[in-house]
């Protein structure tokens, strides 16, 4: 380990100027995908890139790669970055952090004039928040051959309908590389928790070991629409009643699975929804999330047992319990995820390991590249909020973890 440092200082400047593109009076920034704001946003970064030396290659859904080059110009490019969108009412620091951590490596290499084996490239994803153009991650979803090109080039705005691939052409960023198809050495990510844990433990570092799986449920209870007078109680067959016994189920199955597991009901309907009619149906989803398969399935079982026994103790209900979308848990590469730890221990920055509760680009790169990410804590583990803030000097330990454990990868290129 070569427990380099980075510029701290320089890397709190880069992400202040950023923020002040589509910075919102809370103090916040709105930078949708494929904005015009978006578009500043990249050419500022292309700007900084180039300045650094980078060469830069825009793909045709909008990736960014800026490559400072290795000794080795044969070598696949160890991988850094995040992107620049961000929520309508979003922070400074999802997604920017990452890659002007990435910028700020590049920077730290050139001030102490460090050759690579490998070359280095920063990256910027396309639409990773999909929150104008949905889904998100479609930038590195295309690239890692989740989705189609087309598909990707397809996705409507939400509120206009106008698609990303002609957004992308109006503000200059429909590039010319093919999109993927380039080999990754590997990829690193740095980005702020977006949750408390780091915090509550006080520990500048997390080291990400993996992200949840999810599988995500449509449930529809029928029972009998009745009259809410003249129909006794042994008499009813209340869908709500059940509904309301399955979503404690649920709640309950979250408690058992602790620490890590999470199940929410977000989304009931009942109907007909009327004050003296006993509920003949009700609709409801149920999100389960955990970064162990085996747990995931166990979860399901005891969904499904939880519904048929509260579907049979409140008068005899029929239950429809249907999987809507599952994602499997993705475990990063034992290997760099080691990389991340011995770099946080070489630096003397206490760490903890630590599992996504959130998508980000890295749980599609893992699919085509070795994988692993660098968490640093934010205030209140706030995020998707305008108020998100982070400490300059977590930040400074992060991208520092980060330029070590990519270095070491970087120089293990040339040995495979
Ligand atoms: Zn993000």
């Amino acid at each position: 380990m070569r427990n380099l440092q980075v510029n701290g200082e320089r890397l709190w400047a880069s992400l202040m100027e950023l923020a002040q593109i589509g910075a919102t009076a809370k103090g916040g920034v709105c930078r949708l995908a494929a904005s015009d704001l978006d578009a500043e946003a990249r050419r500022l970064f292309i700007r900084w890139c180039e300045e650094a030396g980078c060469t830069v290659r825009v793909d045709r859904i909008g990736n960014i790669f800026a490559r400072r080059a290795g000794r080795n110009p044969d070598l696949a490019p160890v991988m850094t970055g995040s992107h620049l969108d961000t929520q309508p009412t979003g922070g400074r620091f999802d997604g920017a952090y990452g890659v002007m951590a990435g910028l700020e490596i590049v920077r730290t290499l050139n001030d102490l004039g460090y050759e690579t084996e490998a070359p280095i490239e920063v990256v910027a994803w396309t639409n990773e928040e999909g929150s104008r153009f949905s889904p998100a991650m479609v930038g590195s979803g295309v690239f890692a051959g989740v989705f189609d090109l087309s598909y990707g080039l397809e996705r409507p705005d939400n509120a206009t309908g106008v698609t990303l691939g002609a957004e992308l052409e109006r503000i200059g960023f429909a590039g010319s590389e093919p999109v993927g198809g380039h080999k990754v050495a590997a990829y690193f990510e740095a980005h702020i928790e977006q949750g408390p844990i780091l915090e509550a433990a006080q520990k500048p570092i997390g080291v990400v070991t993996g992200a949840q799986g999810q599988r995500w449920y449509e449930i529809t209870v029928t029972g009998q629409e009745a009259h809410a007078g003249p129909t006794p109680m042994p008499r009813r067959r209340d869908a709500l009643v059940g509904a309301a016994r399955m979503i404690d189920a649920v709640n309950r199955i979250g408690h058992a699975h602790a620490p890590y597991a999470c199940a929410t009901v977000g989304f009931v309907q009942a109907s007909p929804n009327s004050r003296n009619t006993i509920p003949g149906r009700v609709f409801f989803t149920v999100d389960f999330r955990h970064p162990n398969d085996v747990v995931l399935t166990e979860m399901d079982r005891e969904l499904r047992q939880a519904c048929d026994d509260a579907a049979a103790a409140s008068g005899g209900l029929e239950v429809e319990v249907k999987e809507f979308w599952y994602f499997p848990p993705t475990p990063f590469d034992p290997a760099l995820v080691g990389r991340v730890r011995d770099a946080a221990a070489a630096l003397g920055q206490p760490h903890q390991d630590i599992i996504s509760g959130a998508g980000h680009d890295a749980v599609y790169m893992a699919r085509v590249a070795p994988t692993a990410m660098v968490f640093v804590p934010c205030v209140g583990g706030i995020s998707h909020n305008e108020i998100e803030d982070a400490k300059p000097e977590d930040l400074t330990a992060g991208c520092a973890v980060l330029l070590n454990a990519l270095l070491e990868s970087a120089e293990q290129t040339s040995r495979a």
